[in-house]
């Protein structure tokens, strides 16, 4: 019998399982194919279908125009980090960066390497517990564009909402976010994110670019670093991660099916405020974001002293709440608490933070 835990990871992470339950059922073969979507060619008419709904369903669910492209590429949103300047970012330009956690620091490593960078804000020396604030970020009106992470996974801070950049268009990292709730789109020029928190599986990133952006590039990119080799192949130019794709749009039409990104917005925010409350109403608990600036998605908190954090996740792990231990960078407890993870899962954490409290506090 295999028993799931509820599994707080920060990613790879819980997938939604009636999304699992499909994918067993077809593992197998595909009906009316014959084959497993792990066996099918990446050029066949079944492999077309199945990118079409996935890319599909990303369009729907973001509401994206015509004139943003949806890519399935390789690579993780860290090779993103890399992309993004060598595309966007000119010989002679400047980019803005507001470096809000431990994934906005590893971007800028590498834009450093292919030109100028403006930290417009930073909240690093209160260890990233909060978004700045709009009158701390200072943009250059020529900045190429505005990089932001929308939420930072390590520590737990998310945008509220996008930051007003006065049309310079937005380059996000939302590999923890993405799809978690709606957005303004016509903010963004570029959107990337690995798969593996909230839509899918590992070894996916989805991007998602506005076609003016294209314009940009320099020639002389190498074939599979140059976006619009991409765009011009609809991510077929190399074989894609097909399995990964798939699972994309079953997880896509699953989303629809639970109401769309306002409906799980309004979950999300549900689960999230019920250990926040916890956090709130305890002297035991403190959490490391501030309120205004607290992710939806990772919840992160300590305790009094590391010797509690660690009976705490052993005590946590032992009663199936698995995947708490928090980052190394930030320490103590993290909640991971995706799209797909249950309520249910998040009811049992809180009631299991009260008992801990009562028994340790
Ligand atoms: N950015 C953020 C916000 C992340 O959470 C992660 C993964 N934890 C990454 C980037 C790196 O993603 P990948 O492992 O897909 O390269």
């Amino acid at each position: 019998k295999t028993e799931r835990v509820y599994n707080f990871s920060a990613g790879p992470a819980v997938l939604p399982v009636p999304v699992l339950e499909e994918a067993q059922r077809h593992l197998l073969a595909l009906p009316g194919v014959g084959m497993s979507v792990l066996e099918i060619s990446h050029r066949s008419k079944t492999f077309e279908e199945i990118i079409r709904r996935a890319e599909q369903g990303v369009r729907e669910l973001l509401g994206l125009p015509d004139h943003y492209h949806v890519l399935f590429l390789q690579g993780g949103a860290s090779l993103q980090f890399s992309m993004v300047p060598m595309n966007l970012l000119p010989k002679d330009g400047s980019a803005d960066y507001i470096l809000t956690g431990s994934w906005g620091k590893k971007a800028i490593k590498e834009a450093k390497r292919e030109g100028r960078v403006q930290i417009a804000a930073t909240t690093e020396d209160s260890n990233f517990d909060r978004i700045p604030e709009p009158h701390e970020i200072k943009l250059d009106p020529n900045a190429a564009y505005v990089h932001i992470t929308t939420n930072e996974t390590i520590q737990g801070v998310q945008w509220p909402k996008e930051p007003d950049t006065g049309g310079i268009p937005i380059v996000a990292d939302a590999s923890s976010d993405i799809m978690s709730r709606p957005i303004d789109i016509e903010k963004y020029g570029l959107i990337y994110a690995g798969a593996q928190k909230n839509i899918g599986p590992a070894g996916v990133t989805l991007v998602i670019i506005r076609d003016d952006l294209l314009s940009r590039i320099p020639d002389g990119l190498h074939t599979m670093l140059d976006y619009r080799t991409h765009v011009e192949n609809r991510s077929l130019y190399n074989t894609p991660n097909t399995f990964g794709i798939y699972i994309i749009s079953l997880v896509c039409q699953w989303l629809k099916e639970k109401g769309g990104l306002e409906a799980m917005a309004r979950e999300n925010e549900a689960k999230a405020k019920m250990i926040y409350d916890v956090i709130d109403s305890s002297g035991f608990y403190r959490g490391h974001a501030q309120p205004g600036s607290r992710s939806m998605m990772n919840v992160t908190f300590r305790l009094p002293t590391e010797e509690l954090e660690k009976r705490f996740v052993q005590e946590a792990t032992a009663q199936g709440l698995d995947g708490l231990k928090g980052h190394r960078s930030v320490g103590g407890i993290r909640a991971s608490i995706y799209n797909a993870f249950p309520r249910e899962g998040v009811e049992a954490l809180v009631q299991f933070m009260r008992e801990f409290e009562r028994k340790n506090g």
